[in-house]
């Protein structure tokens, strides 16, 4: 770490989210890494979208892996249609290697990036449909702007989605006499 100024941690270290229900959802530097090689920093760029894997130590999900758009899916500059067959291949393969599906992110062209009512809808579908023992979904939103601003993160609970604060944003205030 470089002194002085507080440099926004952006992709070289993990972010940290804490949920209501007290369990702690962790992006790793390099999941956050791949997300941030799909920003649309360009008008013609289309969203990118893909799914999100972790591993379970009791209450911290570590999202470890986030999966790279398919050639099958449908990419727009407003939309994202995941193709379902290959996804649940990717699920199956992955959870042999005990990671666990824990929910989706895709693009958007927002600098800080909010769900859509579509967005909500269908993550909390998914969540209402798919067997598992987690207290809600991760959607991650990849936005145009340095994480953490730029990166929304949300948990689906099957009826609404809360967006959740990183632990590097609440912290920013108090950092200044480092
Ligand atoms: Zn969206």
């Amino acid at each position: 770490m470089k002194s002085g100024k507080v440099v926004p941690s952006d992709t070289s270290a993990a972010l940290r989210y804490l949920t209501a229900s007290g369990d702690i959802v962790e992006f790793t530097a390099e999941t956050l890494q791949t997300l941030a090689k799909y920003r649309q920093r360009r008008f013609w760029q289309s969203e990118a979208g893909g799914q999100l894997f972790a591993d379970v130590l009791g209450k911290l999900v570590r999202v470890v892996h986030a999966s790279k758009p398919k050639k099958a899916d449908l990419r727009a500059r407003f939309g994202f249609a995941p193709h379902r067959p290959t996804e649940q291949s990717e699920i199956n393969e992955l959870h042999a290697h005990g990671l666990h599906y824990v929910g989706d992110w895709h693009s958007h062209a927002q600098d800080r990036p909010a769900p859509s009512t579509t967005d909500a809808k269908s993550i909390n579908e998914c969540f209402r449909k798919s067997k598992h023992d987690l207290s809600g979904f991760v959607l991650a939103i990849v936005g145009k702007q340095a994480f953490p601003g730029g990166l929304y993160v949300g948990l689906a609970d099957g009826v609404q989605v809360v967006e959740l604060i990183s632990q590097t944003e609440q912290r920013t205030g108090e950092l200044t006499d480092r």
